[in-house]
């Protein structure tokens, strides 16, 4: 019999995904020029040439022990690349054992939620947020809970996730750089998070994990993203390569249990259990070997910084209010009607495509991702223009 829970997944298309199979369709219908896709967070800026480098350096060496299989784990002397990288970027105790190579950040949430929840435990993310949380959580047999970030600075609520932890509660996720939202987390925001978990766990007599997400970690524009580890024990760092090395397609990244707490080798060893179990073992070894190559490589972020002042200055000339982003490419706009879904329906009109904020758990916004070409940005502005005059504004 087909297992319902994953015929609902397979069967509900993501309105991410369904927007940009929308905007890939009308691209053909109209040509590409005449569609203004901000839908989909594929980085426009290529990887760096290193990366180039590598491969073709891995192609010349001895094809059967290029493509056998790693540890399910990763190659150790990737492992112990990512560990270096780490203890000299943030000043930490790091080693090989405390990293698991995954197929990018994906995988590694997925098998960091695995490992520190039992079945009917609650998960505690903070809205607006990455709308596969719910898939990995759910999947996981727990229940999401929904924590609105504090406004109007999208930090985390330190009320309100107090008032949501509870005698249930494993793990809290969080963002930063923030996708949708752009935030990027202040030391004294992260300070008062793991007070507040120290607090808790103290109250509730139960181990608090924080999973930190953190694809965006190198997209900043000028601005500290604190190495939480350092800040709270008990965390787990998700990390990927997709936005950092512009590399989404080859599916390559890592999972690092901080050795703080006084369980960090459990929890790495279940990790690995959980890897095993989702079949997240031996990530893309070619990729592993680029990684190992890039971990203190620099991300292009030129690019992204134009765009957003290209952007926020247009959008703002226009009268639209957003939330100035610190980090991630993504700009988070006030939707012109309660109904985000009705914007975004109304804003393909005028062949604008923009994320409704449904799916990230709150109403009333849209996401507009800029890792896109300067000039479609530039030529949609008369398209922004043109939506607010429809609404009489
Ligand atoms: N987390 C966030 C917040 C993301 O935006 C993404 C991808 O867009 C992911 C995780 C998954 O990243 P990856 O491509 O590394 O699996």
């Amino acid at each position: 019999m087909i297992n319902e829970a994953m015929y609902g997944l397979g069967d509900e298309p993501s309105a991410i995904r369904e927007l940009f199979a929308y905007g890939l369709a009308r691209k053909a219908a109209i040509g590409a020029e005449n569609v203004f896709d901000f839908s989909i967070g594929n980085p426009s800026v290529p990887a760096p040439a290193v990366v180039r480098d590598t491969l073709v350096e891995l192609l010349d060496t001895d094809p059967v022990a290029l493509h056998a299989y790693s540890p399910a784990a990763g190659l150790p002397e990737v492992r112990q690349a990512v560990a270096a990288s780490i203890a000299e970027r943030y000043g930490v105790q790091a080693t090989a054992d405390q990293v698991y190579l995954t197929a990018g950040a994906a995988a590694a949430l997925a098998a960091s939620i695995a490992a520190v929840t039992e079945p009917g435990d609650e998960v505690v993310v903070i809205a607006p947020y990455f709308p596969e949380y719910r898939t990995w959580i759910e999947a996981a047999g727990c229940t999401i809970v929904e924590v609105p970030a504090a406004q109007p600075s999208f930090q985390p609520d330190i009320d309100a996730l107090a008032a949501a932890i509870g005698p249930r509660t494993s793990a809290v996720i969080i963002n930063t750089p923030n996708n949708p939202v752009g935030a990027v987390y202040t030391r004294e925001s992260l300070g008062a998070l793991a007070d507040l978990l120290r607090a808790k766990e103290a109250e509730l007599g139960r181990p608090l994990y924080l999973i930190s997400d953190e694809p965006y970690r190198e997209i900043t524009y000028g601005i500290e993203v604190p190495w939480v580890p350092s800040i709270y024990d008990r965390t787990i760092v998700c990390y990927s390569y997709s936005k950092a090395l512009s590399l989404p397609g080859e599916r390559i990244g890592w999972v690092y249990v901080s050795d703080s707490a006084d369980d960090a080798q459990a929890v790495a060893v279940a990790v690995a259990g959980a890897g095993r179990a989702l079949g997240y073992v031996c990530a893309p070894v070619m990729l592993q070997r680029v990684a190992a190559r890039c971990v203190n490589e620099p991300s292009d972020v030129a690019a992204y910084a134009e765009n957003r002042a290209i952007l926020t200055e247009g959008l703002s000339a226009l009268g639209y209010e957003y939330v100035k982003p610190d980090g991630a490419f993504y700009l988070w706009v006030r939707a012109l009607e309660e109904d985000a879904q009705a914007f975004s329906d109304r804003a393909k009109q005028f062949e604008l495509l923009i994320v409704p904020s449904d799916s990230f758990g709150v109403g009333g916004w849209v996401r507009l991702s800029y890792c896109i070409a300067r000039d479609t940005i530039e030529r949609a502005m008369p398209a922004f223009k043109a939506l607010k005059e429809s609404y009489g504004e």
